[in-house]
């Protein structure tokens, strides 16, 4: 099957989509609210709900792979499980203690298959990794689970009603393997046995459910079926090893099962298995940031510029002092050659990333510029930052522009030598010119003779001395 890749993104693996838009969406464009786990991502276009590919992208259905299953519990980790099982049933002796070892073993060897069958590992676990970690606790949550189920069934026995016995029954039947499923995933009894916890498994795989429980149920049958089949003229010496190491191999195979209908559901199941790294969820605020900045550029990709300026005027109304927003907003509605809005938001924006990334606030400016706006900050700082990264980047006559008459029109900015010096500097160095820069540090050491700055303004002075002596 061929890999489908976000829309917008060709190089990102797609993970998303929406049906009716017929948009395939890579985790670039589709953020998840770390908040609101359980909240179906929506649509950047049409804000309905969108589907998640993680492995659909490549992932066969389970019912389509049965062969492989069988082949899977042929592995070298699954036929020594077996083998061990089948030996243990032969030679070990009729102690409890060895027999609920043995159990615990073969329960967590059953739970590392549906956890490494739920990653789409083909390779099955070793039998060492039977015997490691916290195999007794999750044989004793999984017995804990059967005690459950036998004590439901044999209390509904106790009822006399027989369409109630089997009710129950058949509950107990459908119910279990999503049970076993969230407890080789979540490794907890209260996730085992919750039937929320539960509904949703059955949920997130709907009627498919019922032909992964079709499946089990046989599977469940066959070694006793196969035993019954070999038991005429064979010894019981035989028989048991033979029975226990059908069911050690059936077992594999199911858990293998159960485990792939994992990886092909999880994202109905919540389970973030995908590929790679996996999409990173973000908190509420980053998250409706992040949204807003996707759906913005989808927009305007989409030629939908009106809707990409509104999407960002949202998001900027919830997070006005957000730079990235800010940055976007204003180079759409310069790209769209709005005029009266750029200029607007200007007011907001440059004393923003004058503060934050003078280079980007010099970037706005000269951009308002081109769209032949003749604003002036009313800030004399933000006149000052900005004077200085237009300087730097040598655009030496908007920068001096924002520096000009400044002690006339902030009298009170305390910094006015600072950005003379500056200004001072900027018709030296950038426009070669000396006289108007011996003038502005004339004027420095008329106003200000008290300036800390003083000594830079006279090394200054002796520099265009000599720059002056030379022409
Ligand atoms: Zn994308
Ligand atoms: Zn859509």
């Amino acid at each position: 099957m061929d890999k489908t890749f976000c829309r917008y993104h060709p190089a990102q693996p797609a993970t998303w989509q929406c049906l009716p838009c017929q948009r395939p969406y890579g985790d670039c464009c589709i953020a998840l609210n770390a908040d609101a786990p359980d909240e179906v991502p929506a649509c950047p276009l049409c804000a309905g709900p969108l589907q998640f590919l993680g492995a659909a992208n490549s992932a066969q259905p389970f019912w389509e792979r049965i062969p492989s299953f069988f082949a899977y519990a042929l592995q070298a980790g699954p036929l020594a499980f077996a083998a061990l099982l089948a030996l243990a049933s032969l030679f070990m002796p009729r102690w409890i203690v060895l027999w609920i070892a043995l159990f615990s073993v073969a329960t967590k060897y059953f739970h590392c298959v549906i956890e490494a069958s739920s990653q789409a590992d083909r390779q099955a676990p070793s039998l060492a990794s039977a015997f490691s970690g916290e195999g007794f606790s999750l044989f004793c949550k999984q017995l804990a689970v059967f005690l459950i189920a036998f004590g439901a069934l044999w209390l509904a026995t106790d009822v006399d009603s027989e369409a109630l016995y089997w009710l129950v029954n058949i509950g107990l039947l459908l119910a279990m393997p999503a049970s076993i499923i969230r407890l080789a995933l979540d490794k907890e009894l209260g996730a085992a046995l919750s039937p929320e916890q539960i509904g949703q498994v059955i949920g997130a795989m709907g009627w498919r459910y019922l032909i992964l429980c079709a499946f089990l149920f046989i599977l469940w049958q066959s070694p006793g079926w196969v035993t019954y089949m070999l038991s005429s003229g064979m010894p019981r010496v035989v028989l048991m090893p033979v029975a226990t190491f059908l069911f050690g191999y059936f077992g594999v195979v199911m858990c293998a099962m159960m485990g792939y209908a994992v990886f092909q559901y999880q994202g109905a199941l919540g389970y973030v298995v995908a590929d790679e790294e996996g999409a990173a969820a973000y908190p509420a605020p980053e998250y409706l940031r992040r949204r807003a900045l996707a759906e913005a550029e989808i927009r305007l990709k989409e030629g939908q510029s009106a809707q990409a300026l509104d999407t960002l005027a949202k998001a900027l109304k919830r997070d006005p002092e957000d730079l990235k927003l800010n940055e976007r907003y204003h180079q759409l509605l310069f790209g769209l050659n709005d005029r009266v809005r750029c200029q607007h938001h200007l007011a907001h924006y440059l004393p923003l990333a004058a503060r934050l990334n003078p280079p980007l606030a010099a970037t706005a400016l000269l951009n308002a510029r081109q769209l032949g706006s003749d604003y002036l900050p009313d800030d004399a700082l933000v006149c000052e930052r900005l004077a200085e990264a237009l300087l730097q980047r040598h655009k030496i006559r908007e920068g001096l522009g924002l520096l000009r008459n400044l002690h006339q029109r902030f009298p009170a900015y305390p910094n006015i030598p600072r950005a003379y010096l500056l200004a001072s500097r900027g018709f030296a160095e950038g426009l070669g010119q000396i006289e108007p820069a011996r003038k502005l540090l004339a004027f420095i050491r008329a106003r200000y003779p008290d300036s800390p700055l003083m000594s830079e303004v006279a090394s200054l002075e002796a520099t265009l001395d000599r720059l002056a002596s030379l022409v």
